[in-house]
């Protein structure tokens, strides 16, 4: 399949100012070229021949469907570096225990199904799953590779690694050694996971789990590095402690996912060692000022008040000392529904980055962690084609991400807006304006 995007302005994830008109150019999965418009997009370039109206009521030139998208801008598609497929969102848990574990199985693959749909709506082509039944994500990101399912690129760690009670323990390998650890990641890594994730603090929504302890030492969080490395991999981990992130950055971790106690000492470590920061501010935004509150139970929002500040807190240091940071929202956790990294962009500028640098936390940066830069997270020839479009410039308001017009995956028509005249197919998802997006905002109290 040939298509051909004609667009008013292109952000293509490698320069640091959005372009002018012009053509994109796929075919199969690929960006072929991408040619500049003295025209625009309604203009066309001279000698070409442009013929209008199939039945979808798209033209077309050279053999190629021509999308046009006079008034839009193109982004790479986006790229969500922490996410629960597996979880609902919902702040409680299921009505009914499920009876025995593939039970438990099923309901999860129906969650998955439905989440990856989800983050396609949200414009999310790319989705870093850090934490899940291994039989139930792994068979999900091979069958969305396969096109059996529609949904972003998954790419997963399986089952984390924890202490025994630890945070996660519930689902993932509870190691108390580093012998453990190291046939943990050995097992996540024969079991085919992309990256590895380990807790080294406790968490918010793991009921017995505290924030403040440091789970591993650095030698035990040195063997899923070493692990991890020789299979050309990397490692994740949830760490909230001053002493988690220190002891992680010390180990090798690639990148601290929260983040929350950092400090100072943590931040020059990471500038040093190039260790990427993924804080998930996005999930306060849904949480506070939220009129379902109360539905979450008070255990869990006393220790999700305690961790506010300092995530913010950290998160703000960290930016303006130029570390670099990667969008993640913890999607699942709840109320934070999936396809909605949008708002932790908006969030990353809110504590002060410039409009492309926080939109390319969530496309070029991303790929970068997610170490899929080689495929996606710039529109570039040569690249997979992931590719949204938005209606407006999301450099003057970010907000615009929040609407994705169009969805390009792996060169196909995944999602569109309806009036949008594009080729579809019977799996094409609908785009409609998604309600629910969050006022609240965090202000700095104290200094
Ligand atoms: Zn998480």
């Amino acid at each position: 399949m040939k298509l051909t995007l004609r667009c008013s302005v292109l952000i293509d994830g490698v320069a640091d100012a959005a372009k002018g008109p012009c053509s994109v150019h796929i075919e199969g999965d690929r960006i072929l070229s991408i040619d500049p418009l003295p025209g625009g997009p309604a203009g066309g370039e001279s000698g070409e021949q442009h013929s209008r109206g199939d039945q979808n009521g798209t033209s077309s030139e050279g053999g190629a469907a021509v999308i046009d998208l006079e008034g839009y801008t193109l982004l790479p598609g986006l790229i969500d570096c922490h996410v629960h497929l597996t979880s609902e969102a919902s702040p409680e848990r299921p009505p009914a225990p499920p009876a025995n574990s593939s039970e438990r199985e099923y309901r999860l693959l129906l969650n998955v199904a439905q989440n990856m749909r989800k983050s396609l709506q949200g414009g999310v082509t790319t989705v870093r799953d850090l934490g899940a039944p291994n039989a139930v994500i792994l068979l999900l990101r091979d069958l969305e590779r396969a096109g059996r399912v529609t949904g972003p690129r998954v790419i997963a760690s399986g089952a984390g690694i924890t202490i025994t009670g630890g945070h996660g323990w519930a689902t993932g390998h509870e190691c108390d050694s580093a012998v453990e650890v190291r046939r943990a990641a050995r097992t996540q890594l024969k079991l085919g996971a992309d990256v590895l994730k380990i807790m080294s603090s406790g968490g918010v929504f793991t009921a017995l789990s505290r924030s403040s302890n440091c789970q591993f030492s650095v030698e035990e969080l040195h063997e899923a590095v070493a692990e991890a490395e020789k299979m050309g991999k990397r490692v994740a981990t949830h760490s909230h402690s001053k002493d988690a992130i220190k002891s992680s950055i010390l180990a090798g971790i690639h990148s601290i996912e929260h983040g929350i106690f950092l400090d100072d000492e943590c931040i020059s470590l990471m500038l040093e060692r190039g260790t990427y920061l993924v804080p998930t501010l996005a999930p306060h935004t849904y949480i506070w000022g939220n009129p379902e509150i109360h539905r979450i139970p008070q255990v869990f929002l006393d220790k999700a008040t305690v961790i506010r500040e300092p995530n913010f807190q950290g998160a703000t240091k960290a930016v303006k000392a130029g570390v670099r940071i990667a969008a993640g929202t913890d999607s699942g956790i709840p109320f934070m529904e999936h396809g909605r990294v949008a708002s932790e962009v908006e969030t990353l500028h809110d504590i002060g980055m410039k409009p492309m640098e926080a939109l390319k936390t969530a496309t070029r940066y991303a790929s970068e962690l997610l170490q899929v830069d080689q495929k996606v997270g710039t529109i570039e020839p040569g690249k997979v084609a992931d590719i949204i479009a938005v209606k407006g410039d999301p450099l003057a308001d970010l907000t615009a991400l929040r609407y994705p017009a169009l969805v390009i995956h792996d060169g196909k028509v995944a999602g569109v807006e309806p009036g949008l005249h594009a080729p579809t197919m019977p799996e094409t998802l609908i785009l409609t304006r998604r309600a629910g997006w969050p006022s609240w905002k965090w202000s700095p109290s104290g200094d």
